[in-house]
């Protein structure tokens, strides 16, 4: 067996000895393959150097000079001044420093020294104030224009000592390391080869080059990820046969005339789309996106009716109780001259009624079913399910997709979304499901106009607006980020049994934007102020500015059928207003209601206030929705700025990406398992982009399976074979 040169321990390498290799361990670094793969934080780029003669005071620069003077004073109280002085060219410059003393440790005559900050002008001389240090090699400062990469150090670890460990293993084993991805790949990325990128990387000449290098590295990671999305797909399509569903035209019109509408064009091509799949004989396996209110759920309707018709199975599942329940009603009521045997399953079924509905399911006797996780609990066993569809699917986490249990084949999936992801997710998370996406809205819909509500008088005004859009016979959602009074307990903590990972509120973020207690929001208890509890702006608006008329409020905390009443109530209009937390942000549907006030607007995500939008703006007429909120922090601003500025989920989507981050858009827990080694989803869009196309084209093509692919095909399986059930060999 020869052995790998790459896997040399670290300590093998000159300059790093048994302590530093305990130190690179910190960092995840054992071998020499982990130290030529470490990623940089960034670029030192000493062409961008100030000569002292051209600092000014306005910005940080850097500068370069060779210690001459290192000088540790008392002051009084037992406070220090230390300080360092730099010769540069003809000039000099001073680090300072209050109370570290033992900087001056770091520092000895001769060193070649950085001193970055923005320095200040004292008694004829440039001073930096603690300024950041970078220590040089003799070589490096020799180089005018180095670039120098920076890396993530810990305690104990030096930058110029992790530097020149890893100029010893680039010099030493980069020669070693193999190319997995054939030249025709690099050719039309524009990409070195690995050797050469890792110079580039470690050692670069320019900034270009280390660029160059740094993408290379990142191409990797993202390429490897794609191929085993596009191994994955290709294997769900190959390997599983599924019952054919087809439409005849006949089954299609009866469909269709269950709906007192036409389809849009967007979703007529969704039908056309999923039909195709369910026709196929493979299973079907895709993820149906759509703007809030795009009207989905008559394409899960379609879909199931078809699998109805073919004679199987079918379940709808959704995330809420009360999103089982309305989408049952919908389903209920279009089907209610229809022999579709049907049942709502919910966890709050009786064990005598669950038993015979399990019965009846098991049986074959129900055709269709609609309910919440309890669809998939292990006693739930369908005769031939044949088709699931899973609505609102970030609610849920990916490994919950698709474990629904039927006896002998593998169900048809359609994954639907509550609101558009942004696309980096749509290509990694849901990288493996094939994609429809619906664009347009149903005709006559206007867009919601959006307005934020700052000062006392806007609210007097936007109060009075409400009710006259009241008297005019429309309905109203006020909106809350809690149930409960600040100060209570479980204030400020978000409704616990509505929180999930995907519509966080940002707490932390709006913490400092409450009011004070006794600032004038506070003091005014007649006026509603802009406080964030459900139970007192209901209380508030009842006896106050909406006291003349009928107001509802749902919770989280009150028990279903209290929350199943309010609802009701809402729906065929006996109450007005709902004064409600999140609760409503998810699918419910009324179309006469339009108008939308949103207390402390700022305490809430943003595509959840997208999401909390889309329950207005769905019938004939105008719909408003207005924006409550103190000066936030900026990035609640942000927020509703962008919020103000368009309708457009898809748009909003991406900024809340880059605001957020995709740790916050699906959850963190879900973020942690996309097995990435170096790349960001939000830095490295681009090449995420790029690696997409080429993967999936190359195993969509069949060229993957040529011999030249072999290595980059067994770096896939070991990478992701596991985790994505690929097929070895395959
Ligand atoms: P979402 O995509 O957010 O789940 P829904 O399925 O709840 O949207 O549909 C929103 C509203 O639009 C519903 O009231 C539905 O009846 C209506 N709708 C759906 N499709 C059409 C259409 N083609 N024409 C008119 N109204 C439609
Ligand atoms: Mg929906």
């Amino acid at each position: 067996m020869s052995q790998d040169p790459l896997q040399t321990p670290v300590h093998m390498l000159r300059g790093c000895g048994e302590s530093r290799a305990e130190l690179l361990a910190a960092l995840g670094l054992h071998t020499v393959e982990d130290v030529l793969f470490l990623l940089p934080r960034d670029v030192l780029d000493l062409s961008h150097v100030t000569p002292v003669s051209e600092l000014n005071d306005e910005s940080i620069q850097t500068v370069h000079g060779t210690v001459v003077d290192v000088d540790g004073r008392n002051l009084s109280r037992g406070r220090t001044l230390s300080s360092v002085l730099l010769e540069s060219g003809e000039d000099f410059v001073r680090g300072t420093w209050f109370n570290q003393a033992w900087v001056l440790k770091r520092f000895q005559h001769g060193m070649q020294v950085l001193f970055s900050g923005k320095p200040k002008r004292r008694s004829g001389r440039w001073e930096f104030s603690h300024p950041q240090i970078q220590w040089l090699e003799a070589g490096d400062s020799e180089i005018t224009g180095a670039v120098l990469p920076r890396y993530r150090l810990t305690e104990g670890l030096r930058m110029h000592e992790l530097r020149k460990i890893i100029r010893e293993a680039v010099e030493r084993y980069a020669h070693h390391v193999v190319d997995r991805v054939p030249p025709q790949v690099l050719e039309t990325a524009g990409l070195p080869v690995l050797e050469e990128a890792i110079r580039q990387l470690h050692l670069p000449a320019t900034a270009e080059e280390y660029e160059t290098g740094r993408k290379r590295i990142i191409f990797d990671d993202l390429f490897e990820f794609q191929l085993g999305l596009a191994l994955r797909r290709r294997e769900w399509k190959r390997g599983r046969s599924a019952v054919r569903l087809p439409v005849t035209a006949k089954i299609d019109s009866r469909i269709r005339l269950l709906f007192p509408f036409k389809f849009t064009e967007g979703q007529n091509q969704a039908v056309r789309e999923i039909s195709e799949d369910l026709a196929s004989g493979r299973a079907m396996h895709r993820l149906l996106q759509a703007d809030v209110g795009a009207g989905k759920t008559a394409i899960a309707m379609y879909a199931m009716l078809t699998a109805v018709a073919a004679g199987v199975q079918t379940v709808l599942m959704a995330p809420t109780e009360v999103l089982a329940s309305q989408h049952w009603s919908t389903i209920d009521e279009a089907l209610a001259r229809s022999r579709v045997t049907r049942c709502l399953l919910t966890g709050q079924l009786t064990p005598a009624r669950r038993k015979r509905v399990l019965e009846d399911i098991a049986s074959g006797e129900i055709q269709l079913v609609v309910g919440t996780q309890a669809v998939i609990q292990e006693d739930v066993r369908f005769k031939q399910l044949g088709l699931a569809v899973i609505d609102e699917q970030h609610r849920f986490g990916v490994a919950q997709r698709a474990r629904f249990s039927s006896t002998g084949i593998t169900p048809h999936v359609l994954v639907m979304t509550a609101t558009p992801i942004p696309r980096s997710l749509t290509l990694t998370q849901f990288g493996d499901l094939d994609l429809t996406v619906i664009r347009d809205l149903p005709p006559g819909r206007q867009p919601v106009s959006t307005s934020r509500i700052r000062s006392q008088k806007a609210r007097d005004k936007a109060w009075d607006f409400v009710r006259r859009q009241l008297r005019a016979g429309r309905q109203a959602y006020i909106v809350c980020p809690r149930i409960e009074e600040a100060g209570t307990a479980g204030a400020n903590s978000p409704d616990p049994r509505e929180l999930l990972p995907f519509n966080q509120p940002t707490d932390q973020a709006s913490g400092s934007s409450r009011p004070a207690p006794g600032s004038p929001e506070t003091d005014e208890p007649a006026s509603p102020g802009d406080a964030g509890s459900a139970e007192r702006v209901f209380a508030e608006l009842s006896a106050g500015e909406l006291k003349d008329f009928r107001l509802g409020l749902v919770h989280g905390q009150l028990d279903r059928d209290r929350k199943a009443r309010a609802m009701d109530a809402f729906r065929n209009g006996e109450t007005q207003v709902l004064v409600s937390t999140t609760v409503i942000e998810v699918g419910v549907d009324v179309p006469n209601a339009t108008l939308m006030v949103i207390m402390q607007a700022d305490h809430f995500g943003l595509a959840q206030l997208h999401q909390l939008r889309g329950r207005i703006g769905r019938g004939r007429h105008r719909s408003y929705c207005l924006l409550f909120s103190d000066e936030g922090t900026p990035e609640g601003e942000q927020r509703l700025a962008a919020l103000e500025s368009t309708t457009d989920g898809f748009r909003i989507a991406e900024v809340d990406f880059e605001l957020r981050g995709p740790g916050d858009v699906l959850g963190t827990r879900q973020h942690g398992e996309l097995p990435l080694r170096v790349a960001s989803l939000v830095r490295d869009r681009e090449i995420l982009e790029e690696t997409r196309q080429i993967a999936f084209d190359l195993v969509r093509s069949g060229k993957f399976d040529a011999s030249g692919f072999g290595p980059l095909r067994e770096q896939v399986l070991l990478r992701f074979g596991e985790l994505m059930e690929l097929p070895h060999g395959g």
